[in-house]
C-alpha cells in the first residue's frame, strides 16, 4: 500500500466508522454525543498525521507553506510537497 492510499483508507474509516459510532450511540440515547464526536475527531486527526512521507517523514497531508505557516489539508498529492517523493509508490518492505 502506498502512503497516499493509506491516508485515504484512514479517511474512509473515519467517515464510515464515525457515522456508525454516532448512529449506534444515538440509538442507545448516550449523552454528550458532541464530546464523543470531538474526541473521535481528535484521535482521527492524530492518526492521519501518522501517515508520513517514507523519505522525509513529513505528514503526507502537508501542502507546503503560506508565509511561515505550514499548511495541512485532508487530501494528499501524488508527490511529497516537501521532498518530491512519489506518494503513490508502495512502501518498501
Ligand atoms: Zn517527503
Amino acid at each position: 500500500m502506498s502512503p497516499r492510499n493509506r491516508f485515504r483508507m484512514t479517511m474512509l474509516i473515519f467517515v464510515l466508522g464515525g457515522l456508525g459510532l454516532i448512529g449506534f450511540l444515538n440509538e442507545l440515547h448516550v449523552r454528550n454525543l458532541e464530546l464523543i464526536a470531538l474526541g473521535w475527531l481528535i484521535v482521527w486527526t492524530f492518526l492521519l498525521f501518522q501517515v508520513k512521507c517514507p523519505n522525509c517523514q513529513k505528514s503526507v497531508a502537508y501542502q507546503g507553506t503560506v508565509g511561515r505557516v505550514s499548511v495541512f489539508a485532508g487530501f494528499t498529492n501524488a508527490s511529497c510537497k516537501n521532498c518530491g517523493y512519489d506518494l503513490t509508490k508502495a512502501y518498501r518492505k
